[in-house]
């Protein structure tokens, strides 16, 4: 018997969620058990989500139900080395990114295509152990097998760039003028999303200047503060004097949410992409004498935005990698959540390897 392989695939280092407060710890688990329908991988790499940002700060109250300890990270790619008797399709060696999303497949949202609103949704890093760890389990119905070895290097972020897919083209843009709000990395790859869709003009709104730039390199046409007085004068000047076709909403800030709202055209569309306080109030007298479609859109299409996003990485029509401005190793997680949580929050989305 292979001993060194033996011990090495029943414990493993993982980033571990241990208290209700700021914080977590890098500790010895186990690997968790290879169910029948499931795959045993190991994480190549991983990336930080907004659900780890949460679980990290536990200032989420949506989480008051957790079980402590637990290993989170949302997002994450790697190599199977381990398939169950009924996880047909995957084979050891195979290269996976992981759908967060773990659906039932039978409720009416499921048989509705509507997977990504399963009424029996669970988590992966929050509901069972998540991917910052060297080894993971999940379930085979949620991993996506990479084709080839060309994209490997974007799997870990793959599930936050299917969903601003899904976010953008969930419409056709061709000649629109659309107002990307928030540029952190759904709002980044929206950006460069939305030109490779055909919209005319791509204006980029945050508050931050480091993110400004960023949104210049992914290819915005136009980038202000959300909040400057001039900005809502600009950008009725840069679109006709009739305002913009489409907001894709993703700072979560209820002061630029509003401003948004204000700088469509009547008629105009406001996907809401990102989550906000609780008790937010907005206008909702200006949706219905504008005519204002709203869609409100919880994360991707399972595995519908998954296609989207492979055919424009695949075609090289986006480049994601502006976006990514950091990568450290598991062991130095600190560093990174203290990166996210300093008042300027100079980066974009951020890799963790083991
Ligand atoms: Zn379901």
């Amino acid at each position: 018997m292979d001993f060194k392989r033996f011990f090495r695939i029943i414990f493993m280092k993982a980033i571990v969620k241990t208290d209700r407060k700021r914080g977590a710890s890098y500790r010895d688990v186990d690997v968790p058990v290879l169910p029948k329908d499931g795959l045993l991988i190991r994480v190549v790499s991983a990336s930080i989500s907004p659900m780890d940002i949460s679980v990290y700060n536990w200032t989420d109250e949506s989480f008051p139900e957790q079980k402590m300890p637990f290993v989170f990270g949302e997002e994450f790619c790697g190599e199977v080395i381990d398939a169950g008797q009924l996880a047909r399709g995957f084979k050891k060696d195979d290269f996976i990114s992981v759908e967060s999303h773990v659906f039932c497949g039978t409720c009416g949202q499921c048989r509705n295509e509507r997977r990504d609103i399963c009424q029996n949704l669970k988590i992966i890093g929050r509901d069972i152990p998540g991917g910052f760890s060297e080894y993971a389990v999940v379930p085979a119905r949620c991993a996506w097998k990479h084709s080839s070895d060309n994209l490997k290097y974007l799997g870990a972020i793959m599930p936050t760039f299917a969903s601003a897919a899904n976010a953008v083209l969930s419409q056709e843009l061709f000649g629109k003028t659309v107002i990307v709000s928030g540029c952190r990395p759904v709002g980044l790859f929206s950006i460069s999303i939305a030109k490779a869709g055909g919209a005319s003009r791509v204006i980029a709104l945050d508050r931050s200047a480091y993110r400004r730039d960023l949104a210049v390199k992914m290819g915005a046409d136009y980038v202000f503060d959300p909040l400057s007085r001039s900005t809502p004068g600009k950008i009725r000047k840069i679109s006709s004097g009739e305002g913009a076709d489409e907001v894709i909403e993703a700072s979560g800030n209820p002061a630029e949410i509003n401003n948004a709202v204000n700088m469509l055209r009547p008629g105009g569309r406001f996907i809401a992409a990102s989550k906000t306080e609780d008790g937010f109030s907005f206008d909702y007298s200006s949706f219905i004498h504008n005519g204002i479609k709203m869609e409100g859109l919880p994360g991707r299409e399972i595995f519908k935005s998954w296609y989207k996003m492979e055919t424009l990485l695949r075609s090289g029509a986006v480049d994601p990698r502006p976006a990514i401005t950091h990568t450290f190793q598991f062991k130095d997680f600190n560093k990174a959540f203290s990166l996210i949580n300093k008042k300027e929050q100079k980066c974009g989305k951020i890799l963790l390897v083991p």
